[in-house]
């Protein structure tokens, strides 16, 4: 008669698969691989890292490589502390301060540097990507580049292939650990081209 508050007699109801393609609840994401389940997709679950370009380091003869990224181009490089040149440089800094203070930090880096570790510069480098996971292919078209933001290639089975990018604490994702496959080189056309007509500051015209 009154407006009553016993109104959550209604049970909850499971979330229905969306469709029969995944029974479990899980879902295949188009953008970074990974699979996930539709229930707990929170924005910032789907990471893509940067890929980098191995061929195209610069070296300024400081000591340091930096690379450049394939899908963001120079606007994102890391930073490598090259092993031939960085005992020399050690050495070199230790003369110049001349206090012996500050050596303690430097020999461990030189210590990892004799033993072959790579040391890159990642600890301020963010994803290319961070967002939701997402299944439609459409929604993301524009992102597709080619490089680390591929479209998924699936086996006879329908499952796919490409593998889900990370980027460790320790190394950058460089290209030549990515596996690419037909279709990826004319997707970095296509994105070739769209950066530079931003670059022209052109209006942005869809292909038909
Ligand atoms: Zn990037
Ligand atoms: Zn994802
Ligand atoms: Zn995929």
């Amino acid at each position: 008669m009154s407006t009553s508050s016993a109104s959550a007699d209604k049970p909850a109801a499971p979330i229905a698969a969306s469709s029969g393609v995944e029974a479990q609840g899980k879902q295949h994401c188009v953008r970074c691989h990974a699979n996930f389940s539709t229930d707990s997709n929170a924005s910032g679950n789907c990471v893509v890292p940067h890929v980098f370009d191995a061929s195209q380091a610069f070296d300024f003869g400081d000591g340091q490589r930096y690379f450049p990224s394939h899908c963001c181009g120079d606007d994102e490089i890391v930073v490598q502390d090259t092993p031939s040149s960085s005992s020399r440089s050690t050495e070199m800094l230790q003369a110049e301060e001349g206090k012996g203070t500050k050596t303690g930090e430097d020999v461990s880096d030189a210590k990892a540097r004799e033993e072959g570790e790579a040391l890159f510069k990642i600890a301020n480098l963010g994803p290319c990507f961070r967002g939701r996971h997402t299944t439609v292919e459409d929604d993301i078209e524009m992102q597709y580049n080619g490089w680390n933001i591929l479209r998924c290639v699936t086996d006879e089975e329908g499952r796919c292939m490409r593998v889900h990018l990370a980027q460790s604490d320790k190394e950058p994702v460089f290209s030549t650990g990515v596996i690419y496959t037909t279709g990826d080189a004319e997707d970095r056309e296509w994105a070739d081209e769209d950066a530079e007509k931003e670059k022209g500051s052109e209006v942005l015209v869809k292909a038909a």
